[in-house]
């Protein structure tokens, strides 16, 4: 799960970490008196989206009066921010965060995160922080350093000085930095984050080491240990069908192809999409329905799926296991006369009561193509999508 800019640093405050003061509004309005409350001669108008690249977009401002806060604040609000992480539609400004400026030296970056070879944390940093930091870890990889945190341990000094010194942060802000990598740690561990993320972190004209910007990725499926994090949801920013499909308990992730899959158990959904492509072809979506699938969710699963104006077919494998195959048979069936659907769709289905649910396909009258093998339905699927 993620969560803006603003809830981030709340979040980082609440272990100590120094970030600007900063007031959450969503009107242009509250814009301009959270830079009166925050008083100083300038501020940053910065748009809160789920994505980052905002200030390559246009979505973070340097105000120098209250009238180019007002000015910012209505050409941010409202916009249709584009950046790297946002696709080419954009996402919609609903959130701005004020801030007081900050005196900039030098703009550095942190992170934590799980590093799944060496199966620990590992806490990353750079000296060329801000804005570019994809083409440095691009191309000169060499000047982002790392080190790997023993869980028994935690991060100790000596790894957060190395880090901090590696960065080249100046002497006197060296013992603020170790701080802040330790708080950071302890953040990211206490939270179940999988990526706690602080680009830029700088350092000021009077050595303070300050967070300009925040990111998090919260594990979701440790959420439940977390009220005060989900209370950070804001499902405004979240995929509408994703957020549709876990109403229903279907694990769903749309993709860019054109073949929508509706698969019960994760690891068969992923052969299943490895198997489409390998024949050629794109997925539209991965879709769990999980062990306990009734009419009624595959129904929703095939409405869900052909939302999405891309699907121009769908295949349906499923092994029948506790989950019966003349379960999903009559589900398949009844979805497909509700949904009146239209495009071609291959059901390829094996394990327990197999003969009765392809019974159940074929007398349906409904012109359902059926395969025996996971080859045969991607070829089929495939050709029927041509
Ligand atoms: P991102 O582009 O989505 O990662 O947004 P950031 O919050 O990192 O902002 C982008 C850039 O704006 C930073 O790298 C800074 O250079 C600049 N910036 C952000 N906050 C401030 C601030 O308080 N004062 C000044 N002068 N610049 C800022
Ligand atoms: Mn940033």
């Amino acid at each position: 799960m993620k969560i803006h800019e603003y809830q981030a640093k709340e979040v980082l405050r609440k272990y100590g970490v120094v970030t600007p003061r900063g007031i959450h509004c969503t009107s242009v309005e509250d814009a301009v008196k959270a830079a009166e409350q925050l008083g100083g001669k300038i501020w940053v108008v910065k748009a809160q989206i789920h994505a980052g690249g905002r200030g390559k977009g246009g979505g973070v401002k340097v105000a120098k009066s209250l009238d180019e806060v007002r000015q910012y604040a209505s050409q941010i609000l409202g916009m249709q921010l584009i950046t790297h992480q946002t696709g080419p539609e954009g996402q919609k400004v609903r959130n701005l965060l004020i801030e007081e400026g900050a005196d900039i030296q030098h703009e550095y970056y942190v992170a934590a995160l799980t590093d799944r070879a060496t199966q620990k944390v590992a806490i990353m940093a750079s000296s060329e922080g801000g804005m570019d930091i994809e083409e440095v870890a691009h191309n000169t990889p060499e000047k982002i350093i790392k080190v790997f945190v023993d869980p028994l341990v935690g991060l100790t000094d000596a790894q957060a000085t190395e880090l901090a010194t590696g960065i080249g942060m100046p002497a006197g802000s060296v013992a603020q930095a170790v701080d802040t990598l330790k708080k950071l740690y302890t953040c990211y561990m206490e939270t179940d984050a999988s990526l706690a993320e602080i680009n830029p972190l700088i350092h000021e004209g009077n050595g303070t080491v300050k967070a300009l910007d925040a990111k998090f990725n919260f594990d979701a499926n440790a959420l439940y240990r977390h009220p005060e994090i989900v209370a950070y949801r804001d499902l405004d920013e979240e995929d509408a069908d994703e957020i549709e499909a876990s109403k229903f308990d279907l694990a769903y992730i749309s993709l860019d192809g054109n073949i929508g899959c509706l698969v019960n158990g994760a690891g068969l959904a992923m052969a299943t999409m490895d198997t489409i492509k390998l024949f050629g072809a794109e997925p539209a979506n991965f879709l769990d329905v999980g062990g306990g699938a009734t009419t009624e969710k595959v129904t929703e699963a095939f409405k869900i799926m052909l939302k999405n104006p891309k699907v121009k077919g769908i295949l349906v494998n499923i092994f029948g296991g506790i989950m019966k195959c003349d379960t999903i048979a009559t589900g398949v069936v009844t979805a497909a006369r509700e949904v009146k659907l239209s495009v071609p769709l291959v059901v390829r289905m094996k394990g327990t009561n197999e003969d009765l649910g392809k019974k159940i396909l074929a007398e349906s009258g409904l012109p359902i193509i059926s395969a025996d093998t996971m080859a045969e339905a991607a070829t089929k699927i495939a050709a029927a999508v041509q």
